[in-house]
Parts: C-alpha cells; sequence; structure tokens
C-alpha cells in the first residue's frame, strides 16, 4: 500500500504505463498470508516489483510505448515475469521507456518523457533556481521508467532491458544499481525482441546484494529461449569474505572518450585510486576496436529490427489502419500510423544494410567487427585481467531541454559509448552508484566482467558501493 501511495505521489515522473492496483493488493494479501504462516515463497515474497513495459504480462497491457501496441494484453507471461511472481513477488505496474527500447532517454515513448526523480530532490533544486517543472532531467534510457520506479521508491526491484545499455544508463543517471547479466543467463521469453543477439533481461536496484538476490532467482535454462545456459552458480548470497587484494582491474585506455565529463573522469579516478590503495593491481589495457562500436551496433541493431519489426502489420495484432484500400496500403499506413519516426527510420536502415547489393559490405562487415571488438575482452581477460573499470555515461543527467534540442539521434548513439561494446560481446556488466555531481546529480562506474562471471562481477560492485 505504501508502495501504490508512493506511485501516486510521484505521478508527475511519468514512470509508469499501467499501475496494476487491484492485482498488487490481491497478491499483496496472498503474500502477507503465506508469511503470517512462516511459509514464504521464496526470498522475494511480498516484494514489489515493477516491470518495463516491453515484457510481456498476462492479462497486463504491454505496449512497448508505441501506438502500434496501445492495447495488446498478452496471454501469458515473459520468464523472468512468471520466476518473480512464482517466488510471491507483487507486480506494481508497467514501466514507461522509449518505444520499443529503442533511445537513451525516455523521451521518445507514445505516452511521453519519464522525469527523473533526482530533479525534485534537495541537491538538484539547491543548485538551480528555475522550477523542476520546466528544469528537469532526463532519465536516461530506454529503461528509465524502471529507473525511475526504483530511484522513487515504488519498488524494491524493476525489470529493464539492456540491449545497448538501456538498462545501466538510466541506472547510473538515477542512482541505483543496474545490472546487465551474460547474454543468454536470463530467459529473453517474453521480451518484445530489439536486437535478438545482445538482448538481455536487466535488473535494477537500490543494492548490489538485492540485485544478486533477483539474480539468482532469475538465472538459468530455460526450455522457451534455445539460447539460455545453465547457471554456473547457484548464486544465494555473495560471501561476505570477499577481498580485492586478489583481484586485478583493468582500466581500458580508449574510454577515455570525447564527451567525457571532468567530474565523471575524477571520479573513474578516485574509485580506480581505492581499488590500489586496498591493495588490488589496477592496470591500463587496450581494447582496440572500442571506436568501432557504435557504427557497428547500429548495422546490427537495424538490421534485426528491420527482421523483427516485420511482424507488426496489422494483421494478427496491434493497431491496425482505416485505410483499407488494398493489403499492400493497409500494411504500410499501420506501420506509418504505429511507429514514431526513430523506429521507422531503423526500419528503413535495417532494410537497405540488408539489400543484396549491400548485405556483404554492411551486415557481414559488421559481424567481423563485432567478432573483433569481443576478442578485445577475450584478450584482456585472458591476460590476467578479472575486471574492467569504466565510466557508465559520459556526463550526468542532462536537462530535457537540452537533450531534445541536440540532434537526438546523434548524441542517443554516443551516449551508449561505454555500454555496447559489453552487448557486443554478451558479457556482464554493472553500473553502481559512486558519486553527486555539482549539480546533485547521480555519477555511475560500470564493472565488466568476463562471460558467465556475474557473480565475482557483483562481488566487486559491492566492494565500490
Ligand atoms: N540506445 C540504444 C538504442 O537506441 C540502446 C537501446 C537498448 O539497450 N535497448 O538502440
Amino acid at each position: 500500500k505504501k508502495c501504490l501511495n508512493r506511485i501516486k505521489k510521484t505521478q508527475h515522473l511519468n514512470a509508469f504505463i499501467t499501475v496494476t492496483e487491484e492485482l498488487s493488493l490481491k497478491q499483496a494479501q496472498q503474500s502477507e498470508i503465506r508469511l503470517s504462516q512462516g511459509v514464504p515463497k521464496g526470498p522475494l515474497d511480498g516484494i514489489p516489483f515493477a516491470v518495463k513495459d516491453n515484457f510481456c504480462t498476462e492479462n497486463v497491457k504491454t505496449t512497448c510505448a508505441s501506438r502500434m501496441l496501445k492495447d495488446y494484453t498478452p496471454p501469458y507471461n515473459a520468464t523472468v515475469v512468471q520466476k518473480l511472481l512464482d517466488q510471491g513477488a507483487v507486480l506494481m505496474g508497467k514501466t514507461n521507456m522509449d518505444e520499443f527500447a529503442m533511445g537513451s532517454g525516455s523521451i521518445d515513448g507514445t505516452f511521453g518523457p519519464v522525469k527523473n526523480p533526482w530533479s525534485y530532490a534537495a541537491p538538484y533544486r539547491a543548485h538551480t533556481a528555475a522550477s523542476p517543472d520546466s528544469d528537469w532531467v532526463v532519465t536516461g534510457g530506454s529503461s528509465g521508467g524502471s529507473a525511475a520506479a526504483v530511484a522513487s521508491l515504488t519498488s524494491y526491484l524493476a525489470l529493464g532491458s539492456d540491449t545497448g545499455g538501456s538498462t545501466r544508463n538510466p541506472g547510473s543517471l538515477c542512482g541505483v544499481v543496474a545490472l546487465k547479466p551474460s547474454y543468454g543467463l536470463l530467459s529473453r521469453h517474453g521480451l518484445i525482441p530489439l536486437v535478438n543477439s545482445m538482448d538481455v533481461p536487466g535488473i535494477i536496484t537500490r543494492s548490489v546484494n538485492d540485485v544478486a538476490t533477483v539474480l539468482g532467482v532469475l538465472q538459468g535454462l530455460d526450455i522457451r529461449d534455445s539460447t539460455t545456459v545453465p547457471a554456473p552458480t547457484s548464486l544465494t548470497d555473495l560471501p561476505e569474505d570477499f577481498d580485492v587484494k586478489n583481484i586485478c582491474v583493468g582500466i581500458p585506455k580508449e574510454y577515455h572518450a570525447p564527451g567525457l565529463s571532468e567530474e565523471t573522469l575524477a571520479q573513474w579516478s578516485r574509485v580506480a585510486d581505492l581499488f590500489e590503495r586496498a591493495g588490488a593491481r589496477v592496470e591500463q589495457v587496450s581494447l582496440p576496436h572500442t571506436q568501432y562500436s557504435i557504427v557497428c551496433y547500429h548495422v546490427l541493431c537495424c538490421a534485426e529490427v528491420a527482421s523483427n519489426m516485420a511482424r507488426f502489420d496489422g494483421l494478427e495484432y496491434g493497431h491496425r489502419s482505416n485505410i483499407d484500400k488494398s493489403t499492400e496500403v493497409m500494411y504500410a499506413s499501420t506501420r506509418h500510423e504505429g511507429f514514431n519516426d526513430v523506429v521507422r527510420g531503423r526500419i528503413l536502415s535495417g532494410n537497405y544494410f540488408l539489400l543484396k547489393q549491400n548485405y556483404q559490405h554492411y551486415f557481414v562487415k559488421a559481424q567481423k567487427v563485432r567478432r573483433l571488438i569481443a576478442d578485445d575482452f577475450r584478450r584482456a581477460f585472458a591476460s590476467g585481467v578479472d575486471v574492467l573499470l569504466t565510466p557508465t555515461t559520459l556526463t550526468d543527467a542532462a536537462r530535457y531541454h537540452a537533450f531534445t534540442q541536440e540532434d537526438n539521434r546523434t548524441r542517443c548513439a554516443e551516449e551508449d559509448v561505454f555500454t555496447q561494446p559489453a552487448n557486443l560481446a554478451g558479457l556482464p556488466a554493472v553500473s553502481v552508484p559512486v558519486a553527486l555531481s555539482r549539480r546533485g546529480l547521480p555519477i555511475g562506474l560500470q564493472l565488466v566482467g568476463p562471460a558467465l562471471e556475474d557473480k565475482k562481477l557483483l562481488c566487486v560492485a559491492r566492494w565500490i558501493e
């Protein structure tokens, strides 16, 4: 009830697309009975959670923040949602996002932009004289609603999706912990796809220990997703005696990227020094193909988008245009009306990259570059590095007006410079809040680990938390 009240009080943030009040109260009541009888279903029994609106939820609208799916109600739960419900966790609602998870600001969905809760907090208010309603900062994206839901204390955990940074980026800008697990560790069944070869469900919480608990519940094989792998460890609690003396932290030199703010750079150095003082080995490493990652990501992303979005034709489900002169005209006007220009732009680019005469030049080339990027990481880890320490974002959260003034798509692509390589390589990565900027907004740092070493990654993350 407290969480539902908080949702009402924080409505101005626009973090939720659907609030499942009736269902939440019913689930909470059942949980209360179990807890009073001392028979909880699992470690998350009674814990309120929020879900990004691109995960299917049985009998609860799942819109992807798009006109195309604005009235779509799936008949089943995504595996990760079902696993949380099986533990007795209580669904609070579905969170706002960029349309079909394409974006880095959570400003592009059909239900309007998400406001960062830190826009209303004392440190930022002390910094700016303007009213919060005209001077608010973005949450980052595309899982901005999920990050805002956790940061504004309406849920203890939230599911996001992470294809190029969409969980870590808003996690960092909203001052919460955000994990992108290893590719394949969590099932994608019921997650409406953006880029199948990179998508992973992400976990957003207030602490690293909480992420570990949720990961323990969600990880593992799913017969409904053939890309899942068995969980390498049972991952109950993180060990209390983990010692950073025994680890080697790599600092990738290519991540000193243009646009990195002085403050974020200072935090990055400060935490690297902390590791060194605690007895860890801190070494500079090189990931030489980093500079190609954004363009490589965008070719592959658009190609997969072009193919994924073909299912939205106005026939089986979703929006259907009234113009029905012919089947072709109906398809075209349905897709024109249903998708925003970001989505349509990616479909067009993707189909261009996949044309017979372009396929080798763009798609196949990007696949090769992707391998080179993954090999950079493999080499770094093989040389003895346990985790990489990097910034998560270039700067703290931008003001909405500034964010939308610049060429949004360029800005959007640049935002992901530190996060996308881990998706291209399928590696686990976590963003942890480490400080407030001079403007009173959160700054996060990212740790990246070898595939399926999510547990070790979280042990290190807890140390810097
Ligand atoms: N910003 C990236 C994009 O627009 C990442 C999106 C994501 O991770 N879902 O594609």
